[in-house]
């Protein structure tokens, strides 16, 4: 049915492309373009041979004209850019200059500050819609998920949806004392920023990992979990009706916080360039050079992740409580796609996304974050391809 050029060869694009080979119906062929090339061959040499037909390309991300020449000679139906946030604006431009839809899975970053805000992809809303093509933004887990959630609860199960409270758990042990379940850099960088919620409208800011709760995730038990800055807080404030809070907690075991905490003080987490023997660096690149390969963790990694949300609102006039949520086993997904569920849970939204455009089920020309579609469809594909959800109308609530 149709045809997908996807940017990028690390750990989410892996499950990405191997839901692609999964789902020939509608990926009928896939081009893997990446910087490195070797890690697209790699990649094509483990999936050759099915439905998909697969093609490799070597491309830097950051420059449009090279991205476009690609997209001229591919002339794929979408564009899946799991590549990293940096990489946001050059791809949608090369978008925009040969009409192509566009679905990511993070909101674009400048280099040198760690800031999150979509409003440099939100200002290109009038030229995707005059280009007549989407950009879907955020199709990973959270943001993804989290935002098809939202919707879902507010289509079906409120009149209005007050509270929201995102909770990611990943209980999964890979035995290292310190490592990052997805790019080191961009996970450092989210994980040391300040802390932030919307509350009535408005941003309050709190100092890095200074709310903490304890919560009893299902099938996995009581964990420590902080209060973290999220990306789908903005949008998710402005696209579901009657919000007051909107709250996004992360689990951190305590010895990933010391190793973080020790870098941190030693100035290795700095996204300053600094002159090392006569050449710039910039030490969190440095420190995500010597720390292992996310990619690398799937074979050691065991445990579950359970990432959702709980709804607090009013249906019929009356209070209502929901959860939605997903539990994810770290060892199964190795066993089928050869990566952790971080990967996983990331990879599979963004097959389903890309899917959503291709099949004309979500046909919207414009920039849209997630939670602006019907959220029906995608949760039939979560169920069919390996991210079941499960609900519960008496959650324990987060105080
Ligand atoms: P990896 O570091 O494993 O992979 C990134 C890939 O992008 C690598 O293949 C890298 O190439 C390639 N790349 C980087 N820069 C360029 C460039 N300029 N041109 C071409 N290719 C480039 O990252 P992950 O797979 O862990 O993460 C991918 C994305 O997913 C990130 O944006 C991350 O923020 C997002 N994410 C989203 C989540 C969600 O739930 N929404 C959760 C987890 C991740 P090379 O091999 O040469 O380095």
């Amino acid at each position: 049915m149709g045809k997908a050029l996807i940017i990028g060869a690390g750990g989410v694009a892996s499950v990405c492309i191997h839901k692609c080979c999964q789902n020939p119906d509608v990926f009928e062929e896939i081009c893997i373009a990446s910087r490195t090339k070797s890690k697209c061959d790699a990649l094509k040499a483990k999936l050759d041979g099915g439905k998909t037909k697969i093609s490799t390309a070597q491309v830097n991300a950051d420059n449009t004209d090279e991205l476009i020449a690609l997209i001229n000679e591919f002339k794929p139906d979408v564009v899946i850019n799991l590549a990293l946030p940096y990489q946001d604006l050059t791809i949608m431009d090369a978008c925009l200059a040969t009409k192509v839809n566009y679905v990511d899975t993070a909101n674009y970053e400048p280099l040198d500050t760690a800031k999150f805000e979509y409003k440099w992809q939100w200002a290109y809303r009038e030229r995707f819609e005059n280009a007549g093509i989407t950009a879907l933004l955020g199709s990973g887990f959270d943001p993804g998920v989290t935002g098809v959630f939202s919707a879902y609860a507010m289509k079906h199960e409120f009149d209005e949806i007050n509270y929201i409270d995102i909770l990611d758990c990943n209980a999964g042990d890979h035995g290292y004392p310190f490592a990052t379940n997805f790019n080191p850099e961009i996970n450092i960088r989210e994980v040391s920023a300040k802390g932030s919620y919307i509350e009535d409208g408005k941003w309050v800011e709190t100092e890095p990992m200074e709310i903490k709760r304890v919560y009893n995730f299902p099938e996995i038990g009581e964990k420590d979990m902080y209060l973290l800055h999220h990306e789908e807080l903005e949008s998710l404030a402005l696209n579901i009706k009657g919000i007051k809070r909107i709250r996004f907690f992360m689990t951190f075991g305590q010895s990933y916080l010391t190793h973080l905490k020790c870098l941190e003080n030693v100035g290795m987490t700095s996204i300053e360039p600094i002159e090392f023997e006569g050449k710039q660096i910039v030490p969190l690149q440095f420190l995500k050079a010597v720390l292992p390969d996310p990619a690398s963790l799937g074979p050691r990694t065991k445990g579950k992740t359970n990432i959702g949300c709980i709804f607090i609102g009013k249906k019929d006039g009356k209070d209502k409580t929901y959860y939605l949520y997903n539990v994810c086993d770290h060892e199964e997904c190795y066993k089928e796609v050869g990566s952790q569920a971080v990967s996983y849970t990331t990879g599979v939204p963004a097959m389903i996304g890309a899917a959503m455009l291709i099949t004309g089920k979500w046909n919207k020309p414009g920039v849209h974050n997630i939670e602006e579609f019907d959220p029906d469809p995608f949760m039939d594909d979560l169920n069919r391809f390996g991210l079941p959800w499960k609900e519960s109308y008496e959650p324990e609530l987060v105080d």
